[in-house]
């Protein structure tokens, strides 16, 4: 296996006092189970890198798998340029990208576009993308899900202005009209005071319900009857509906439900998706002028829920729960 460490022979390798007292086990620990360099390796255990290369050839000690194989057009990169190609992917800023990867801030901005012009660069990215597509793509596939569901969801299914009769819309004679519980109440307080039960004003008579829609006809509200918000038991709502509700608070006009910006929510998801053409930060990113992929359409919407982590905890909620994308 290749480790890139220097293998060169040491001239006189320095093992023969101290071998008695070296830890041999340690030195084998760490060779086989770290991709420290055998220099530092050497440093903690007090013998040369040349001595333990030549234990662990003897040995046939082997290092661990490398956690990040690169891609190979990563590979044909300088380790500066790969830095900044590894910074660009977290976040697809060019100029952030360049200062990461150790560029002088103030030049990083030419510097940034200088390096996303080159063709190695390209296509070490897009080689890049490819890999992390598969990683993401359900994931932004989930995530778009989601954000169509907040967007599309019904928000009247989570509070309702409901329009009723009034209390003159079916009165005899258009007049106030009782329920047959307020009839019954109203007479009973009416004899209890001892007054003649043959001068009770019914007035409209009974039978008011709100489950009644308005008169066109009633001259008291001419066919608009009365309106009234009506807040849903939240425990009957649909999943879409579930995730557009964030709560509701008792205010002293009443209480208020407090839902996502559905319209913030769709502009986002255009923006992400690349539907406005003419998006700013499409315009600052020479490598968008190519076709989004998913894999930069899923990053664009990581970098979303990073900038939004009010969003991103009512998705990670939903996500985490599992089962139903
Ligand atoms: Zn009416």
């Amino acid at each position: 296996m290749e480790t890139g460490q220097p293998q060169k022979p040491s001239p006189a390798p320095n093992t023969g006092t101290a071998s008695q007292l070296t830890d041999w086990a340690g030195i084998q620990h760490a060779f086989t189970t770290t991709n420290e360099p055998l220099r530092e390796i050497g440093k903690s255990f007090g013998v040369t890198h040349a001595a333990i290369g030549k234990r662990a050839r003897k040995d046939g000690w082997t290092r661990p798998e490398k956690e990040k194989p690169v891609t190979a057009k990563m590979a044909a990169l300088d380790p500066r340029h790969q830095r900044f190609v590894q910074e660009y992917l977290v976040d697809l800023n060019g100029t952030q990208a360049a200062i990461r990867a150790g560029y002088s801030a103030r030049t990083a901005n030419e510097q940034a576009a200088q390096l996303l012009a080159k063709l190695s660069i390209q296509a070490a990215i897009e080689e890049s993308q490819q890999k992390l597509q598969d990683k993401l793509e359900i994931n932004a596939e989930r995530v778009i899900q989601k954000l169509a569901t907040i967007a599309m969801a019904d928000p009247r299914e989570l509070v309702q202005n409901k329009v009723s009769c009034c209390r003159f819309c079916y009165g005899v004679g258009h007049k106030y009209q009782r329920s047959d519980h307020e009839m019954e109440a109203d007479r009973e307080d009416w004899e209890r005071q001892g007054k003649d039960p043959q001068h009770f004003n019914e007035k409209g008579g009974a039978g008011f319900s709100l489950a009644l829609p308005p008169v066109e006809t009633c001259p008291h509200c001419a066919g608009d009857g009365e309106s009234r918000v009506v807040l849903k038991d939240t425990r009957d709502l649909s999943p879409a509906a579930r995730l557009l509700y964030c709560g509701a608070k008792q205010t002293k006009f009443g209480v208020e439900i407090q839902m996502h910006n559905q319209l913030d929510v769709l502009d986002k998801l255009c923006r992400h998706l690349g539907i406005y053409a003419t998006d700013n930060y499409q315009k600052s990113d020479p490598l968008s002028l190519r076709t989004m992929t998913d894999a930069e359409r899923a990053v664009r919407i990581e970098r979303m829920l990073a900038d939004n982590p009010a969003m991103l905890g009512v998705l990670g909620g939903v996500l985490g729960q599992g089962g139903d994308a």
